[in-house]
């Protein structure tokens, strides 16, 4: 089994990852803070320690990727997390992103599609440190009936509308941020959108981002 390490090295790279993202116009303490606090190289391959805090995305195999560092702080930050929300998050990857809501006190729900990337972090012992986050094998499309409705939804795959299924889960007054395509399937519009409590939604519009797509059905990688 892979020992996991957290050296000298590995937290003065985070801190040199930190000033970059505040460079960027991150600003948000809470989020830098976990970010400094969680062991991104742990979440990656072996063979990536020594890139793992550059700010860019990295495969994490079956054609997926960990998500940049600022894309992960630009999404927690407008989905404006407080702790004990019930958070339901769409594609799981490596986790990191889920780890991150979790650090901030959220009750995290997160699902993935393709059954290798679940069943790894079934035996990543880092994650044991996160009671709060359930992990779920299954088509972010249909969302979490059973366990709905959530304060706040986070998508972290490219859709190519807002699905009407994961509306359909937000309380009112829930926010829901998801990248969605603008001009084709390269890049994405990031989208908050509001639940009011009269239902009606409200849109607002941020930065364009280059997600893996969100795709339907389950992959069962057998
Ligand atoms: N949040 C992740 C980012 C992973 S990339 C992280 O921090 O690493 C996006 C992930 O979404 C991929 O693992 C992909 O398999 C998954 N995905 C794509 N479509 C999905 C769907 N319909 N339901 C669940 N997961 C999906």
């Amino acid at each position: 089994m892979r020992k996991y390490e957290d050296e000298y090295r590995h937290k003065g790279l985070r801190r040199e990852l930190i000033d970059t993202l505040r460079k960027k116009g991150i600003t948000n303490e809470k989020i830098l803070s976990a970010i400094n606090n969680t062991p991104r190289h742990f979440f990656m391959d072996l063979a990536l320690d020594r890139i793992a805090y550059e700010d860019r995305a990295f495969p994490i195999g079956e054609g997926q990727t960990i998500s940049q560092p600022y894309t992960v702080a630009y999404q927690t930050d407008l989905l404006r997390v407080e702790p004990f929300e019930k958070i339901l998050e769409i594609g799981t990857g490596s986790a990191y992103q889920c780890c991150i809501l979790a650090q901030l006190g959220a009750q995290v729900y997160t699902i993935e599609r393709q059954k290798k990337l679940f069943d790894r972090n079934r035996n990543f012992e880092y994650l044991k440190k996160f009671p709060s986050i359930k992990f779920f094998y299954g088509d972010g499309y249909e969302g979490l009936p059973t366990y709905a409705p959530f304060d706040k939804i986070l998508v972290t795959a490219a859709a190519n509308s807002i699905p009407e299924k994961l509306i359909d889960q937000l309380k009112p007054g829930g926010i829901m941020v998801i990248p969605v395509d603008e001009g084709g399937e390269d890049v994405q519009r990031m989208l908050r959108i509001t639940k009011q409590t009269d239902g009606t939604l409200e849109e607002e519009k941020f930065e364009m981002f280059s997600f893996v797509r969100m795709n339907k059905g389950k992959v069962n990688g057998n």
